[in-house]
């Protein structure tokens, strides 16, 4: 039974914005293909009799039984999101909604009755691809994005996303905090696939999240002098790409000897000619790892071996997931493993709201994500379906 409803689900959805050339995905906030997705997930709702409410952001939730009936205590919710990142890969969201979906079926096909109210979820926005804003359907509704920014914020074409969400048929004059909606969530779990290799190497196909590692973006402005690449001898240069040079092999060194992650990934010159020693160069570090003072040190060592200050554009602090929580599931999940990961997630910024949360992991043979060759096995996925089910059927305490 939840082979074939996993199946049947995961191969609906499979074709939907898929680049026939690349394999990978572009599924974007609110065009064509996000409402393709919707349909779907609206369909599959109305065919398991669960009630479909959208809200203030545009998330979907569909709730087995009132969530409004169960008190201070709220319900069940789990899920994830359907959108992906540009030529991203099949799993990143839709395999926690799909599992979603699967481990209900699995649940009923057993003749579960929940004693609480069991939602399914899909976020609008996650990956910010379009907008330029990750998590923006859970950051609207927990405030944690205002409103009037999120509807002003603009895609690449210059549309704004209020116009976008009009266009899609959702009213943009609606948005903001949603207290009512996130009263209704009692606890949300959110299964994903793992976006490392931590599973692999431990030979195990399920985790559970211990923390979303503090991460951050930082700008480094780095000044030189224009001049001819031919005439101007080398002792007289000032070439800011030195600096850079300098500033990507730091944040490698740093990095490594810390624990930590950290990117140059970003990069603008100026002129950005072959023939023309740069007079300036403006890079970006994206620095991640499991402890805030490490990350904090590896960008002063990556701004000290530019001779340049390091401008914060944003940092999340850690996120550290209902350790009660964690334990049961791991328990529950014969001694899962618990891993940390340098991705941001809805499940994150839930957390951070205060809502009690969890996430569960699925194995992928490679590591790799934001890509086409992101994967999981269809055993070890069906493994994510049980232990979601498993999950639900301990957290929405069965009537018998
Ligand atoms: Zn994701």
């Amino acid at each position: 039974m939840t082979v074939e409803s996993f199946d049947g689900l995961w191969t609906a959805i499979e074709p939907v914005g898929r680049d026939g050339r690349t394999g990978g995905y572009r599924r974007f906030a609110w065009t064509g293909e996000d409402a393709t997705l919707r349909e779907w997930f609206a369909g599959e709702a109305a065919a398991r009799g669960l009630d479909l409410v959208v809200d203030r952001a545009g998330n979907q939730w569909a709730w087995w039984g009132d969530p409004d009936s169960a008190g201070p205590a709220g319900g069940v919710v789990v899920g994830s999101h359907l959108d992906s990142v540009p030529d991203g890969g099949a799993y990143d969201g839709p395999l926690g909604v799909v599992s979603a979906f699967a481990a209900l079926d699995a649940l009923r096909a057993g003749g579960f009755e929940p004693g609480r109210p069991i939602g399914v979820v899909n976020f609008v926005d996650e990956e910010g691809a379009r907008f330029g804003v990750a998590c923006a359907g859970s950051r609207i509704i927990t405030g944690a994005l205002d409103a009037d920014r999120a509807r002003g914020l603009r895609d690449g074409d210059g549309i704004a996303m209020a116009e976008a969400m009009a266009r899609a048929g959702h009213d943009p004059a609606g948005v903001g905090p949603d207290p009512e909606t996130l009263r209704r969530i009692g606890v949300f779990v959110e299964l994903h696939v793992e976006q490392g290799r931590g599973l692999v190497d431990l030979g195990r196909p399920v985790a559970v999240a211990s923390s979303i590692w503090p991460h951050g973006r930082w700008r480094l402005d780095l000044a030189g002098e224009a001049n001819h690449a031919g005439t101007t001898r080398l002792a007289d240069r000032r070439d800011p790409m030195l600096a850079l040079a300098s500033a990507i092999t730091a944040a490698r060194e740093a990095a490594a000897a810390r624990g930590c992650v950290a990117t140059i990934g970003k990069v603008r010159v100026e002129p950005n000619g072959v023939n023309a020693i740069p007079s300036a160069v403006r890079a970006w570090l994206d620095a991640r790892g499991p402890d805030e003072p490490d990350v904090r040190a590896v960008v002063e060592e990556v701004a000290r071996a530019a001779a340049a200050g390091a401008a914060e554009e944003s940092f999340t602090a850690e996120t550290i997931f209902s350790v009660e929580l964690r334990d049961r599931l791991a328990a529950l999940l014969g001694d899962a493993p618990a891993l940390g990961t340098g991705a941001g997630h809805d499940a994150g910024i839930l957390a951070a709201a205060g809502v009690p949360t969890a996430m569960l992991f699925v194995r992928n043979p490679t590591g790799v994500s934001h890509s086409p060759a992101e994967h999981a096995s269809r055993e070890d996925c069906l493994a994510g379906v049980a232990a979601l089910a498993r999950v639900i059927e301990d957290l929405a305490g069965g009537a018998g």
